[in-house]
């Protein structure tokens, strides 16, 4: 079955003015739906057609790498995000970045930190590495399956996700994103799967 582009958690229009439809319209509707389609071209007929999507990542390389890597970031990328989000979180999320961090204002400031500092296309992530949540950022399509830490939030800082909002402002993008975007019900959920 060839893998499919899934829906989106909200209307395109959901997370403006943050977010502008324009953007979901090209980061969504053009770039996640062509990665999706890579993954098709570079499956078929191969052993990897009838894998999971998760399979093909953690056994690729180079291009299906990419391409699968790719595909899983920008819809973790979405359910990271939901319309009147952001702000600190509450209940175990908030007592998880307590403890890791010190608390929320702490967290904000090394999150923003590696967002900022990704040099070139890449992402950030809250992830749990075994120990409690840390911060990590990973270059263009890596991701944290990949160094055996599970992901719980996630901001794209490739250029795409943020020039027609922001133009070149990555900063702003990033405290927008933590001001309010993210949706900490998804981290939640993430914490406890
Ligand atoms: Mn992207």
């Amino acid at each position: 079955m060839a893998f499919e582009l899934p829906a989106l958690p909200y209307a395109q229009d959901a997370l403006a003015p943050h977010i502008s439809a324009e953007t979901l319209e090209y980061h969504y509707g053009k770039h996640h739906q062509t990665y999706v389609t890579n993954l098709n071209n570079l499956t078929a007929g191969t052993e990897h057609e009838n894998a999971s999507l998760e399979d093909v990542i953690m056994n690729s390389e180079a291009g299906l790498f990419n391409n699968s890597a790719q595909v899983w970031n920008h819809t973790f990328y979405w359910n990271s995000m939901a319309p009147n989000g952001g702000g600190a979180p509450t209940g175990e999320v908030a007592d998880a970045i307590g403890s890791a961090f010190g608390g929320y204002d702490a967290f904000v400031e090394k999150f923003k930190e590696a967002a900022t500092t990704q040099f070139g296309s890449g992402w950030a992530w809250l992830v749990d590495a075994g120990s409690g949540l840390e911060i990590m950022k990973t270059s263009n399509a890596d991701l944290p399956m990949k160094h055996n830490a599970k992901a719980l939030l996630t901001i794209d800082v490739w250029e795409h996700a943020y020039y027609i909002d922001f133009r070149n402002a990555r900063p702003n993008y990033i405290t927008t994103f933590l001001d309010s975007l993210v949706n900490w019900d998804f981290v939640a959920q993430n914490m406890a799967s």
